[in-house]
């Protein structure tokens, strides 16, 4: 069954940009920690803020953190997800533990309008699952059988060999599979990812993906994540050869998240 992105913010730091303000200003300032984090001068601390990530001074950011429940994705964008390892802290849907029965799946939209395409991956999956079951279930009751040879009682032996099953039958299962993820970054690290997966250049799910995050952590903390996006918002594309060679588009589109 096919299944699309859906991104939800869980939960964040309260007052964000009141607490990045408050820990920059400690640096700098004779007063005590409540008085430095009791500033509540809402315009004073959008202010700072900006000036902050106007100048790059970006260790402040590092206090401020937005998690995410992440579900409708393929294991394929999770494996891309997870190398961003600085600031971030994930927990995912595990196949070892969670049997894969009729199991979801992404499909890529070249694919989806390419009907003789979409017929063959449609059956890719198909397959899939059928030797997914198939594995699984011939694991499974030779795994019923030895744990009952040992001595365990028939209830305990299913329970283990259902797990000890599927932990080796999911090696056939496709990179489109969906998948369901809990991630945590703290706003420098979001910076970060959003410049590298808002890029035209990343693949088309994690980029529809930082692009959703990007837009729910603006309502959020705008001034920390005013010029949040890919590289080319600020500067020239750092890509060389290999740029979109779409600047111009790309600043607009990002203008009006
Ligand atoms: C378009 C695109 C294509 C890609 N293609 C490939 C590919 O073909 N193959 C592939 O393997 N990956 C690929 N990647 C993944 C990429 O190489 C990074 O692993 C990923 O983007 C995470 O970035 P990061 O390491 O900067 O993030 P983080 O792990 O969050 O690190 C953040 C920053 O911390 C610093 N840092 C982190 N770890 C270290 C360290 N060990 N030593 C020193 N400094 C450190 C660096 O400054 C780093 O930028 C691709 C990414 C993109 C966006």
């Amino acid at each position: 069954m096919q299944s699309r992105l859906n991104v939800h913010l869980i939960t964040h730091t309260p007052d964000p940009e009141k607490v990045i303000a408050g820990a920059a200003k400690l640096c700098y300032s004779p007063k005590g920690i409540e008085g430095t984090m009791e500033q509540s001068d809402v315009e004073k601390n959008r202010k700072f803020v900006q000036m902050l990530v106007n100048m790059g001074h970006e260790s402040p950011l590092e206090h401020i953190s937005f998690t995410f429940g992440i579900e409708g994705v393929s294991r394929s964008l999770t494996h891309q997800l997870v190398r961003h390892r600085i600031g971030a802290s994930y927990s995912q849907k595990s196949q070892r533990y969670v049997e894969e029965k009729s199991f979801e799946y992404i499909i890529p939209p070249e694919i989806e309008k390419r009907p003789g395409a979409k017929e063959k991956y449609l059956e890719a999956m198909e397959m899939s699952g059928k030797y997914y079951e198939e594995i699984t279930e011939a694991l499974y009751r030779d795994y019923v059988k030895q744990y009952m040879e040992k001595g365990e009682s028939e209830k305990n032996a299913q329970k283990t060999a259902k797990k000890k099953a599927i932990e080796d039958a999911r090696f056939v299962l496709p990179n489109a599979c969906e998948t369901k993820i809990i991630v945590t970054m703290n706003a420098r690290a979001l910076l970060h990812f959003f410049n590298h997966r808002c890029c035209n250049r990343a693949q088309w799910e994690i980029q529809e993906l930082a692009i959703e995050m990007l837009k729910q952590v603006k309502q959020i903390a705008p001034t920390v994540f005013d010029k949040g996006g890919p590289k080319c918002l600020e500067n020239p594309c750092p890509e060389g050869s290999m740029t979109c060679g779409e600047i111009t588009a790309v600043r607009n589109r990002f203008s009006e998240l």
